[in-house]
């Protein structure tokens, strides 16, 4: 069996819950850590918030806050929901561990603590990414605990005299966090690069907003290619629009199978006054001229506009 008494675990202790911004130095190694949590003998305070209180980590002199801590020494598992000692002593079978009922704890309605020693400190500031890394390994069924644990900070109320008294102590192995930690490490990595590549996708997009604002032909078209296509688009589908052109063009517009037809236009490839084209796009869009065979030509309105030497642009607005 390993033994691992002699681990270094640093803690400290703390008056009560309402006293708790600064913390006492107590055990060093697990041995006496561990004989502490599983020992019932304090005497029970009044008032929950007046109990006894420890924490598996080291604070520097600040106040105890979540930034304060340097190291954490164990894991501490609260469970509220049921579980009793012998259940989660059950849950890590191979590890080195204790846990104790707590101050809640009633005949019937359990609630402990496990206590699991690390096999090093890890640092405050990566605390709360490594249990999650550990949590997520446990897996789901074990995770009953409760997550508020996460904070280095958190106080544990010591065991002391009530109607529920029950403790356990198993060696086996430390929780070897060297891969938690290189796996928080890389997961903060990891978002650390994303949120990166998020803001750097950001500040492209503003870029080319405050660019096109700045100068909206900045994508190669010119604002009078702009006008101009504008104006292909209104002659190509508005009705009224290609009744205006029509107008415009000087076109004869005489009704033919239910639909008013422009007719009596030069067509731009033979010359001829034949080329027509329907008011109605939804009929047909195009423009045509009437020698099927000898000329064929099949083209826009704007094209008739454009060969008159007018500008489609001026049917854009
Ligand atoms: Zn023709």
């Amino acid at each position: 069996m390993p033994h691992h008494d002699g681990l270094a675990c640093p803690s400290a202790f703390y008056a009560s819950a309402r006293r708790s911004a600064f913390g006492r130095p107590v055990p060093t190694v697990w041995g006496q850590l561990r004989k502490a949590l599983t020992s019932h003998n304090r005497d029970r305070a009044a008032d929950k918030l007046d109990a006894p209180c420890w924490a598996p980590h080291v604070a520097t002199a600040n106040r105890r806050t979540a930034a304060s801590i340097e190291t954490v020494h164990a894991l501490v598992l609260d469970f509220d929901d049921g579980a009793d000692v012998v259940d989660v002593m059950a849950l890590f079978p191979t590890k080195e561990r204790c846990a104790y009922s707590t101050f809640s704890a009633e005949p019937g309605a359990p609630r402990c603590r496990l206590v699991l020693p690390l096999a090093a400190p890890v640092a405050g500031a990566l605390w709360a990414a490594t249990m999650r890394q550990i949590l997520k390994d446990i897996g789901q069924d074990k995770s009953a605990a409760d997550p508020k644990c996460i904070d280095p900070s958190r106080l544990y109320l010591l065991p002391c005299r009530g109607p529920v008294e029950i403790a356990d102590y198993a060696p086996g192995d430390l929780i070897d966090v060297q891969e938690y930690v290189a796996r928080a490490e890389y997961e903060a990595e990891l978002s650390r690069l994303a949120a990166d590549h998020l803001r750097a996708k950001q500040a492209a997009r503003a870029e080319a907003a405050r660019r096109w604002a700045a100068a909206p032909e900045a994508d190669g078209y010119s604002a009078a290619e702009r006008a101009e296509r504008r104006g292909h688009e209104a002659l190509r589908a508005d009705p009224e629009v290609r009744r205006r052109a029509a107008a415009d063009l000087g076109a004869k517009v005489a009704p033919r199978d239910g639909s008013d037809v422009a007719h009596g236009l030069p067509c731009p490839s033979c010359g001829r006054p034949d080329a027509w084209f329907v008011i109605d796009p939804r009929r047909a869009w195009g423009a045509y001229c009437n020698h099927r065979n000898s000329c064929g030509w099949f083209g826009s309105i704007g094209d008739l506009v454009t060969a008159a030497g007018m500008q489609p642009a001026a049917y854009g607005d």
